[in-house]
């Protein structure tokens, strides 16, 4: 078995934990390979291993490994920060997109959605911590960002995204999941007769904390792939 696999396997078994205790069930929580700065052969492997999906967070590294054929044989998502020149490139490519962190950001995909004649489903991302270093909406605007997607006929919102502060501490984030899961349930009975299906939270580091608040798509790099090496 590859480490990648072996390491997918054990992500799998952490999961199943958590949801346990939570008294959830794993099946309604899917694992995302966040496989930036991470090669074809690396997606593959991951791909062969049953990963639910790979998430890409910059454009250029995205088309680059699409056109190599790193994704074949699972949904692609973008989960990075999207520049609403690059929109254009990534509609229609991926199945999620998870970072909407702004009305003209919505209003740019749609138009493009629009111009395919397809709908592209997305989540919009919540600035959860009001950090200055993050995008994405306030906890307070997301609500009127929802009711503005649900007027687009291109887009279709799915659910809600985060990445919380970072956590100096185990289990300091839990508290910002609780917040992103209640707003998902507002705006789920309130705007979508209980409809949205993707809560995306939790990354290596905590990813078990977000199941306990909720999660439903969970975004994993470096416990799958290894530590990113940002110097080469
Ligand atoms: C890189 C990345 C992740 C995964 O981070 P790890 O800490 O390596 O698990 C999750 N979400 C987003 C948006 C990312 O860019």
């Amino acid at each position: 078995m590859s480490s990648i696999a072996e390491n997918i396997a054990e992500i799998r078994r952490r999961m199943a934990r958590a949801a346990q205790a939570a008294g959830r069930d794993v099946s309604q929580i899917q694992l995302v390979g966040a496989s930036k700065m991470n090669d074809a052969a690396a997606c593959r492997a991951a791909i062969a291993a049953g990963i639910d999906a790979l998430g890409e967070n910059r454009v250029q590294e995205l088309l680059g490994k699409y056109e190599e054929g790193a994704y074949e044989g699972a949904p692609l998502h973008f989960i990075g920060h999207l520049q609403r020149n690059k929109v254009r490139q990534v509609v229609g490519k991926v199945s999620l997109i998870h970072s909407v962190s702004s009305l003209p950001l919505l209003e740019e995909i749609e138009k493009e959605a629009g111009k395919r004649g397809i709908v592209q489903d997305i989540l919009l991302e919540v600035n959860v911590g009001n950090e200055e270093s993050k995008s994405g909406f306030a906890p307070s605007e997301v609500f009127a960002a929802a009711e503005r997607a649900r007027e687009l006929n291109h887009v279709a919102l799915r659910g809600l995204m985060t990445i919380p502060p970072a956590a100096s501490a185990p289990g300091e984030n839990l508290p910002y999941f609780q917040e992103v899961a209640r707003l998902y349930i507002d705006i789920g009975e309130k705007l979508y007769d209980n409809k949205l299906s993707y809560l995306s939270m939790g990354m290596s580091d905590d990813f078990e904390d977000a199941i306990a608040a909720g999660a439903t798509l969970v975004r994993v790099g470096s416990a799958i792939f290894g530590r990113r090496n940002y110097f080469v």
